[in-house]
């Protein structure tokens, strides 16, 4: 395993926190990375094949998302090395196990991740009185039901349209993953006067450039079934809506979709992250080169986070969606003047702009 010691530079991580319970069969890890502006909110990821150098990599993404939301709380995140679709009563046993070994790091406040949900949630609080991402009947505020991140990244859009000389209104959108952050996404920028021509999810794409029936798709997805089974539906393959002709791409699936290989292909105009690294450097960097503006991940996908900051101070929904709207918007425009003034990547101004509050807050500290 890599040294501890060797991870980090002057940002973080504070505290590495190893956890071993052989007796209950936990094996985690909790990284606190930076708590400069408050305890650190971040999630709890089930895999067996998790380490700690992944969970420190989260952790500091963390930490920026965080600090750009401006909201009062730090970076941190934790793995459970184990198999998420392990037998519910033994999943139970190990979570509350792991809520107990963190009782006493008062500044990680566990959410949801891969492998977790809103009940392991309930199990953490439970057991320690910390956690978000918690079942409403516990003051929880369901952040993919109410579709809070997809609202975040039309609320992106609409603070964009200025930078890129593009109109919500008759803007053909494409939408890769359509799921929680993808569908609502859809229904918001189609509210605003968006028409949805792709939609695509694992079992393909599907596109119409009159226009897709979003209530359809929404209702098959709901069905548990995939948006090629629209009837009388253009179907293409997965990869479809990342090349699709439109003005605007949602890529809101899994990392890398916009990679060295399909960015030339590309049509869109502004493209909205809501997935979090779907593109890779050099490609953010080939669409800034044919001025094609993109509003980086943890800038347009940040509701989910600013939602569960809301939901720990005992919020209510209808305050989340005005927080989250008015950040979002602040972000993305003082990201894009930034970017735009500087020539930059959007992604560089929107990470000095992290920094900068980071930085502010750290001269908080005693140690610093
Ligand atoms: P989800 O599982 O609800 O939806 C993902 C969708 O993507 C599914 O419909 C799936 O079929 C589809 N998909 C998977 N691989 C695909 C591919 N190669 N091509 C096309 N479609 C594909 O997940 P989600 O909660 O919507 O999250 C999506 C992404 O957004 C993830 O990267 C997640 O980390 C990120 N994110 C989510 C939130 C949130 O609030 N849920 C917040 C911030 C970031």
């Amino acid at each position: 395993m890599t040294d501890p010691f060797a991870i980090g530079d002057d940002i973080g991580p504070e505290k590495i926190v190893l956890i071993r319970r052989p007796a209950v069969g936990l094996q985690a890890v909790v990284v606190l990375d930076n708590i400069a502006a408050g305890p650190a909110i971040g999630g709890v990821r089930m895999a067996p094949d998790a380490t700690l150098e992944e969970c420190a990599r989260l952790a500091r993404a963390m930490t920026f998302k965080n600090a750009a939301a401006g909201i009062p709380h730090g970076g941190g995140k934790s793995v459970i090395m184990a198999d998420p679709g392990m037998a519910a009563p033994d999943k139970e046993r190990l979570v509350r196990a792991f809520a107990r070994a963190i009782e006493e790091l008062a500044a990680y406040i566990p959410g949801p991740d891969m492998g977790t949900n809103e009940s392991c949630m309930a199990w953490v609080r439970d057991e320690n009185g910390r956690a978000v991402g918690l079942p409403a009947v516990l003051g929880g505020i369901p952040l993919d039901e109410i579709g809070i991140t997809g609202f975040g990244v039309a609320v992106a859009a609409e603070a964009a349209q200025e930078y890129c000389d593009l109109s919500l209104d008759g803007a053909r959108v494409a939408i890769q993953g359509f799921g929680a952050v993808g569908k609502h996404a859809a229904r918001h920028l189609v509210e605003r006067g968006a028409r949805l021509v792709a939609a695509s999810d694992t079992g393909g794409t599907v596109l119409d450039q009159a226009g897709l029936p979003l209530d359809e798709l929404i209702g098959l997805k709901a069905a548990g079934k995939s948006v090629t089974d629209l009837p009388g539906a253009r179907v293409e393959p997965v990869g479809a809506a990342i090349t699709a002709e439109c003005d605007i791409l949602v890529p809101a699936a899994r990392p890398d979709a916009i990679t060295d290989a399909n960015v030339v292909q590309v049509k869109a105009r502004l493209i909205l992250e809501g997935a979090n690294i779907p593109s890779s450097r050099a490609a953010e960097q080939a669409l800034h080169d044919r001025g094609v503006l993109v509003v980086p991940d943890f800038i347009a996908n940040a509701g989910g986070v600013i939602c569960a900051a809301v939901e720990y101070q005992g919020g209510t929904e209808a305050t989340a969606r005005e927080i989250v709207a008015t950040k979002i918007r602040g972000n993305t425009e003082e990201v894009l003047r930034r970017a735009r003034d500087t020539g930059r990547l959007p992604r560089d101004a929107a990470t000095d702009m992290a920094r900068a509050r980071l930085d502010r807050a750290m001269t908080y500290r005693r140690y610093r």
